[in-house]
């Protein structure tokens, strides 16, 4: 499938844009379609490749029924600035015409002339209300009866015909109000988040042959120039200091307030502020690669994969619009002809159509799931998408894997024990075995003493997943890893029983020695299993290493024996996963740091990957990154997915609750247009705010 993605302009109306998607879906070639209404943005997925400038001039064609005006761009063109000014040219308009209508319609109520005053109250409907009207003309020759703007001009008009110039003038009036909070409230929650997103770097300080500083955009920026970071600027792109000492605030990529030191040497990652000294940085990333692109890039795409919720509220409207306009067509029509009284009826039926309008879900459940990815950003959590926020809600088991994940990763040499060897050599034919690892043991190794190695004495590099490494140093073979790696060599290796993770070496098919390493769980590790087991899902802990130092780790983090797996490959990390899935279980989450664990994160219900210490391609096959590799994150996101769920229900709730009473009151003829409007703007406000309380609440 070809994936496309473009720009939607001047789409304003959530209940079109849901119209616009269900017509798209039906468009030949088009196999997936997706309208994220908050970031304007449109994706579609083809079954293959077409005439793009025609399917662009359809789908715009297409729009342009359903909502007049709406324009869809490629992504690649450009935003142009005059286009926004001309929008908020547009809305101050619109906000002085309202004020005006305002004014002629509180004049009428001081006027005594009965004539005098419907004058007066036309006028004031007409300032506010023309462009609705209009818009309701040019629909009904394009076929399309059943959007807002048509409804509105019925319901007033049938206000009018019923002699009642103050509702008809007073309900537009009140429908243009709530509009203009309801944008307010939308614009609202959407600045919030781009703030949230405000992480962009602007510049960076490139230091040039003679010394001199330029400040150049980040993205021409090479890997391997030197950057200068000024105090309390953005740190540009991912790389490594190599002059300076200073204090990084990294909250907002990680959630995390308490500031990193930083010293020559150590890594840094873009988006976090340099707090205190100068600092010189050797890029390791492009633009592109970098942390905080890849952080915007996946939020931002977050709007993509929707939850069944949204996709239901979408199918939802298309049936609920039909039938609440076909109910006020009996009540207005159909019912006076076998009971009489045509004027009271057709008031009647003028609040169904006020109602008949989905806006407030339309608008606020989408908005729920974008508030909830917004606040899981704020918390350092990133979720790249409403489906997976949704599948969270429904979990019973949290698999978390070992090295990396519940434990630090960063392993320490405790013991060097040579066999035939000096410490010096065993130490030196490690080094050469991991010389290109990017494992935490190997990384360890490394670190460990002065001992040099030289790149040119090592061929045939190749690292087995779960095993170890072989390679061959000064021509001959070493194998550095565990004893299943040993084993498969034949070579023989006495056994102990070690509580620690142990690196075995051979060299020529001869065992020389063993290096123990040690790692310890996060701080959190044991809360995060507590608190999870506390809320009644079970926790399962999978590793590759050694059953010794797999059970010692399990106990240390009050693990049930039973849930503990080791000795493991990938491969059977995957089979395991896949015999938990089937154990008549809800849902599982795999929590795993990409190191030899990217197939069962990709598998698992919801996989959640260490993003900070992680490699790439974990982030990539996650649904969920963990900003600063915490795994108690795992708990706040349940949390959070619970509260959104809640929070869409409050709203669904809401929304119908409240339309609903009003059509009973409504046939009973307890309820008059200004309630109808109520249940319609009022509400969808309401929700609105409620959607967006997510991300203004401090706690989840
Ligand atoms: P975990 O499942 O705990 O995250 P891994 O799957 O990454 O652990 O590794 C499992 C085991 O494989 C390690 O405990 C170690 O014995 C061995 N191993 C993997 N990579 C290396 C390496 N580069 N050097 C030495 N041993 C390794
Ligand atoms: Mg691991």
């Amino acid at each position: 499938m070809i994936k496309k993605e473009y720009k939607i302009k001047n789409l304003h109306c959530a209940g079109c844009a849901a119209k616009i998607q269900n017509s798209f879906e039906r468009l030949e070639g088009v196999k997936e379609c997706n309208i994220d209404f908050y970031n304007k943005k449109l994706y579609i997925g083809l079954e293959s490749l077409n005439d793009k400038e025609n399917f662009l001039d359809l789908l715009n064609r297409v729009a342009d029924k359903i909502e007049p005006g709406t324009k869809i761009e490629d992504i690649s063109e450009e935003i142009n600035e005059e286009n926004i000014e001309e929008e908020s040219e547009d809305n101050k308009k619109e906000k002085i015409l309202l004020l005006l209508g305002i004014v002629f319609f509180i004049i009428s109520f001081l006027i005594k002339s009965e004539k005098l005053k419907d004058i007066i109250l036309i006028i004031s409907y007409l300032i506010v209300g023309y462009d609705i009207v209009l818009k309701a003309i040019k629909n009904i020759f394009k076929g399309k009866l059943l959007d807002e703007n048509f409804l509105m001009t019925i319901a007033t008009f049938g206000a009018f015909g019923l002699k009642d110039f103050s509702e008809a003038a007073g309900v537009m009036i009140f429908y243009k109000i709530g509009e203009f909070f309801q944008d307010l409230a939308v614009e609202n929650s959407k600045k919030s988040i781009k703030e949230l997103m405000n992480i962009k770097p602007e510049f960076a300080n490139i230091k040039r042959f003679d010394g001199k500083l330029e400040k150049i955009d980040p993205k021409l920026v090479q890997i391997g120039e030197i950057f200068v970071v000024k105090p309390g600027e953005r740190i540009p792109l991912d790389g490594v200091v190599v002059k300076g000492i200073s204090t990084i605030d990294n909250s907002a990529l990680t959630g995390e307030s308490v500031p990193v030191e930083i010293t020559e040497g150590k890594e840094v990652f873009s988006g976090g502020i340099n707090e205190s000294g100068l600092l010189e940085i050797r890029a390791s990333k492009n633009y592109s690669q970098s942390t905080v692109n890849k952080i915007i890039e996946l939020v931002q795409n977050a709007g993509n994969k929707k939850a069944h919720a949204e996709k239901f509220i979408t199918k939802f409207s298309r049936y609920y619009t039909p039938i609440v306009v076909g109910l006020a067509v009996f009540i207005a029509l159909i019912l006076p002809i076998f009971v009489g009284n045509f004027q009271l009826w057709l008031s009647r039926g003028l609040i169904f159509l006020v109602i008949s309008c989905p806006c407030a879900l339309v608008l606020s459940v989408p908005l729920t799931f974008f508030s909830s990815i917004g606040k899981g950003s704020k918390l350092g959590i990133l979720i790249k998408g409403g489906n997976y926020l949704e599948r969270l809600d429904n979990i019973d088991k949290v698999i978390f894997d070992k090295t990396g994940t519940l434990t630090e990763g960063k392993f320490k040499v405790k013991e060097i024990v040579p066999v035939n060897c000096t410490e010096e050599k065993l130490l030196e034919l490690g080094k050469a075995g991991e010389f290109y690892s990017n494992h935490p043991i190997g990384k360890a190794i490394l670190d460990y003493k002065n001992v040099e190695v030289e790149e040119g004495n090592i061929e045939g590099y190749i690292e087995k997943p779960g095993h170890g490494i072989i390679a061959r140093y000064l021509g001959e073979e070493i194998l550095v890893g565990n004893l299943k790696l040993l084993k498969e060599f034949n070579i023989v290796v006495p056994e102990e029983n070690e509580t620690d993770t142990v690196i075995y070496i051979a060299l020529e098919k001869v065992y020389m020695g063993k290096i123990v390493v040690a790692d310890l769980p996060k701080p959190s590790s044991k809360k995060t299993i507590e608190d999870l087991n506390k809320i009644g899902i079970e926790t399962y802990m999978l590793t590759g290493d050694n059953e010794k130092t797999a059970k010692k780790i399990g106990d240390m983090l009050s693990l049930n024996i039973k849930n503990i797996f080791y000795h493991l490959l990938p491969q059977n990390k995957v089979e395991i996963l896949e015999k938990l899935k089937k154990d008549n279980s809800k849902g599982v989450i795999f929590v795993g740091d990409g190191i030899n664990d990217a197939p069962v994160l990709a598998l698992a219900d919801v996989g959640v990957a260490m993003g900070k210490m992680g490699s790439d391609i974990a982030v990539e096959s996650a649904d969920v990154v963990l900003m600063n590799d915490d795994p108690y994150k795992v708990v706040e996101l349940l949390q959070l997915a619970k509260k959104n769920k809640r929070v869409v229900w409050e709203n669904i709730i809401l929304a119908l609750g409240i339309k609903i009473i009003v059509m009973i009151l409504g046939v009973l003829g307890l309820a008059d247009l200004w309630m109808a409007i109520f249940a319609d703007v009022g509400v969808s406000i309401l929700a609105v705010l409620n959607a967006s309380k997510i991300l203004r609440s401090k706690t989840l």
